[in-house]
């Protein structure tokens, strides 16, 4: 297997739908969330009195590549000034985080790991020469506290510990000096191992704890990827293992996992936290660099296309704390929540619908994706998420023009200055592949490219199929699009105040009432796919980008007692009520209110 190296924001660019999905961030929330929200505008990472730890570095995260990607001057005159103004006050002897001196024994390090990983994205994106040094003096210092014994691991920073490797390896990288190795071995030792208590997998808890975090469920199955390198040890294809074992008792057909904030079992009508999606994203993304083994590559896929767009609004102002599967409205739930541990507004949207760290968290989805399009490693290019984009280094420029995933056609324009391989990887659910009109039977593609222009026009289909699901349930997929029965909606838009914070349109929160039916079937197994193309917003439920005709059928599902907004996880009969009608399913991702796991009424 290959090692992939990341290309940054100087290399890469946007183009086509996934253009204006940064875009329309960069218009929403994630470009404004500094002027609007406290815990941003006033955080004590700048000198204010807000929040001084992981909302600033979770927002920055997102907000400088998005502020690259797109070139957009008054961000990168932002992301400067947020940079400039937490280098200012580092202390002398390199600690970092708006803590003071006495109190960073009860400072939850986790933010410390966070920052350096920040530093490093806003490094790569600006090349500013102050970086490497602000970060070798943090964590120059960070191992001299951990070492004696000043500080130790604990809360977030235990069970996050290889949140440190991102800038650890880049240190060592760079630096090349033995402590550095050290400190990689102190954070693992401290770090927790989840090994230890996977069998609490497999049941949901209904009662919140650190080891059945969703959040650090996603973020951990990078540990073995981003640390075993420098710590020598043997990969071992530890989240694969992991992942299936998550997936076998809490797997959601979007390849994540439920989590409403634990793990919460294979209910479609159990949520998943925002943060789940997009640090499971950013997981794959590092495990595919690391490993080039493509099968993370295919799940990022599924997850972005489908998981992310669907808990965002079309305009990116709002967002879900939890989405679910099976999402018949968001409204606030009557009596006690359904969720493990979140309250009765989880699955709403709005600025900060539960907690706010999706809020800061989310940003960093889109934009990284973006930089997963091409990766390189010596001599060799690959088009690894085949995602509308041109790449340009000094001697090579790579133009994808696609609409894909929405259709299969994929056309690469090169410019060459010198002799290079290329690799376009192939989803394994392909057929009919065809390079430049003629069929090939091998998916492993690479091209060996000679200096000056060559043109490669790819295409393939990708067959509608029925999966099975747990519960006797089964759901439309086609290539890495999930399609869902879309519900129609109502919005019910609330503004308000709370603790400072408030909520005004665009950024208030809405609810979701169903205004159309959603106690569906698959009345059988024949479709027919529509392909249009991606419009102005690319996820949006009124204009879908492709859409599967399919007959289906009304039944008796039910709610779920005692709740009016959430059906049941299985329907109550699967006798149809009605004649089968045809009806346009649409992607997941554009549907914010849909179903999408469902019963197969006639096998
Ligand atoms: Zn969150």
């Amino acid at each position: 297997m290959n090692k992939w190296n990341f290309y940054t924001t100087n290399e890469i660019k946007p183009e086509g739908w996934l253009r204006r999905q940064l875009e329309i961030q960069a218009e929403g929330l994630s470009g404004n969330l500094h002027k609007i929200w406290p815990d941003i505008r006033d955080s004590a990472w700048i000198g204010g009195k807000r929040d001084g730890w992981e909302r600033v570095p979770y927002w920055l995260d997102g907000f400088i590549p998005l502020a690259y990607l797109l070139e957009n001057e008054e961000m990168i005159g932002i992301t400067k000034k947020y940079i400039d103004a937490i280098i200012a006050a580092q202390d002398t002897d390199g600690w970092i985080c708006p803590c003071k001196k006495e109190e960073r024994k009860k400072y939850d390090t986790w933010a410390v790991q966070l920052i350096c990983k920040v530093l490093k994205v806003y490094y790569d994106c600006s090349g500013d020469e102050r970086i490497p040094d602000v970060i070798y003096r943090v964590m120059k210092n960070y191992y001299e506290m951990l070492k004696s014994g000043e500080i130790t691991l604990f809360g977030w920073g235990k069970f996050r510990w290889f949140e440190s490797f991102i800038s650890i390896n880049f240190l060592y990288e760079k630096y090349g000096e033995e402590w550095i190795k050290d400190l990689a071995r102190i954070i693992k030792n401290q770090g927790f191992d989840y090994a230890t208590t996977n069998y609490k997998w497999i049941k949901p808890s209904h009662v919140w704890q650190m080891n059945t975090h969703i959040v650090n469920m996603t973020m951990m199955l990078k540990s073995e990827a981003v640390s075993h390198s420098i710590l020598g040890e043997k990969y071992t294809d530890r989240a694969e293992r992991f992942r299936a074992f998550l997936d076998k008792y809490n797997g959601t057909c979007f390849e994540g996992f439920t989590g409403d904030e634990v793990l919460s079992g294979l209910d479609p009508t159990k949520g998943t936290e925002l943060c789940a999606v997009v640090e499971q994203m950013y997981s794959y993304e590092e495990i595919f660099a690391h490993t080039g083994d493509n099968k993370w590559a295919e799940r990022l896929e599924v997850l972005a296309f489908n998981a992310l767009p669907a808990t965002l609004s079309e305009d990116m102002w709002t967002h879900q704390y939890v989405q679910q599967v099976n999402q018949i409205a968001c409204q606030k739930t009557m009596i006690m929540a359904p969720w493990s541990t979140n309250g009765p507004y989880a699955n709403n949207f709005g600025l900060e619908p539960n907690f706010g760290c999706c809020t800061a968290n989310f940003n960093q989805g889109w934009p990284k994706f973006a930089l997963s399009s091409f990766m390189h490693n010596g001599n060799t290019i690959i088009s690894a998420v085949t995602v509308p984009s041109v790449l340009k280094t000094e001697d090579v420029t790579i133009r994808l023009e696609t609409d894909y995933p929405f259709n299969n056609k994929l056309h690469y324009s090169i410019d060459s200055e010198k002799d290079f391989d290329f690799v376009v990887r192939i989803p394994s659910f392909a057929k009919e592949l065809k390079v430049n009109g003629a069929a090939t039977e091998t998916w492993d593609l690479s091209f060996s490219i000679k200096s000056g222009k060559t043109e490669i026009e790819i295409d393939f289909s990708a067959e509608p199929v029925l999966k099975e699901r747990p519960n006797n349930l089964y759901v439309m997929q086609m290539g890495s699009l999930l399609f869902s029965v879309p519900v129609a909606y109502e919005k019910k838009m609330r503004e308000y105040t709370r603790k400072g914070v408030e909520r005004k349109f665009p950024y208030c929160d809405y609810q979701f009432i169903p205004t159309s039916s959603w106690n569906y079937g698959f009345a059988d197994n024949g479709f027919e796919v529509d392909y249009r193309s991606s419009g102005k917003i690319p996820f949006s439920q009124d204009n879908p980008p492709v859409t599967i005709k399919a007959k289906m059928q009304k039944i008796n599902w039910g709610l779920k007692f005692p709740y009016k907004s959430i059906c049941r996880t299985t329907p109550e009969s699967t006798e149809p009520v009605a004649e089968a009608e045809e009806i346009d399913l649409c992607p997941y991702g554009c549907a914010r209110l849909r179903m999408t796991e469902m019963p197969l009424l006639k096998k």
